[in-house]
């Protein structure tokens, strides 16, 4: 890509997650912005160079709904991934300066990651494993895009115990929860999670009554297991979005909606008239919560 690390000067940082830092940049000679992930990684250099080797195959991705990684590079045992600039941050952003997203909005996000999943599973066959609301980015036209596909899957081993952190796994499928297999379905669950957090304005699943929040990765690992699915309110919600999270939120994977008939779903149908430019206005009228 010609990309050179020494090129972009850091303008400040713009979150933090499980895995490493991500800063603003600016490139020295074309002032394109982008933003850069530093993932420190404790591991050998033969190791450190296959996963490398792996990110740089994802970022041949080329589709407009997933975040475009321009390159990747190793240096003083980092992995810096040179990502495309999202000015509006995750929907993790958003959601904590706006709490919830009205519906019809939600059909203009969901119709993009949505999107933006088909390419992964159908033209690449990845499964992104790790989708949650600071995985899904915004920008200030109305764009949604998926980031950080497959990096769960080859930076997992390497982590260690970074990511026994709860917040990898509360969006995850009760067969990955489990421990079993996964495939593109587990996804789905993880989308169907994500769109009623949006919905409700807290994460669907409640720690048990006598304990603050998640005590560990088991408690909430049981209560996925042993708890039916959570379900959009009938009295808050329109059918077609009820019916949509049900359809994403069956606990047996075979009998989960697929990503390409959930493009066709009655809620997306429902809300056909709204585009990208009702959730700029939206996304930009916001007045952002303190950084975190
Ligand atoms: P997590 O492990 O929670 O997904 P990340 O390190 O991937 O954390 O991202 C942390 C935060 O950095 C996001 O919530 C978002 O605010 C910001 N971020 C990540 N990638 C980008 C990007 N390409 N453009 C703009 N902001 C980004
Ligand atoms: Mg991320």
């Amino acid at each position: 890509s010609g990309l050179s690390l020494e090129d972009l000067e850091t303008i400040r940082v713009l979150g933090r997650g499980t895995g490493g830092v991500v800063h603003l940049v600016s490139h020295m000679w074309t002032r394109e912005l982008y933003a850069v992930k530093v993932i420190p990684m404790r591991i050998e250099e033969r190791e450190r160079k296959q996963i490398a080797r792996e990110l740089k195959i994802n970022g041949r991705v080329q589709n407009e709904f997933v975040v475009v990684c321009h390159g990747v590079f190793l240096e003083n045992g980092n992995i810096s991934m040179v990502l495309e600039y999202m000015d509006r941050g995750s929907l993790a952003d958003v959601l904590r300066s706006c709490r919830t997203i009205p519906e019809h909005l939600l059909a203009v996000i969901c119709k993009q990651v949505l999107e933006g999943l088909l390419h992964l599973h159908q033209e690449i066959h990845v499964i992104h494993r790790d989708l949650k609301p600071s995985n899904l980015l915004v920008n200030s036209r109305g764009q949604v895009k998926i980031t950080d596909f497959g990096v769960s899957a080859v930076l997992g081993s390497s982590i260690g115990q970074q990511n026994t952190f709860i917040g990898t796994y509360i969006y995850m499928s009760p067969e990955r929860v489990r421990g079993g297999l996964h495939s593109y379905d587990s996804d789905v669950w993880s989308l169907g999670l994500v769109l009623l957090e949006c919905a409700l304005g807290y994460f669907p699943y409640v720690a048990p009554a006598q304990s603050e929040g998640w005590r560990n990765v088991y408690e909430l690992v049981d209560v996925i297991e042993r708890q039916p699915p959570p379900v959009a309110p009938r009295d808050q919600f329109s059918p077609e979005f009820c019916s949509f999270i049900s359809g994403c939120l069956r606990k047996e994977p075979t009998y989960r909606i697929s990503v390409a008939e959930l493009l066709q779903h009655p809620f997306l149908r429902r809300y056909r008239t709204y585009t990208r430019e009702h959730l700029a206005t939206f996304i930009n009228e916001l007045v952002p919560s303190s950084v975190s």
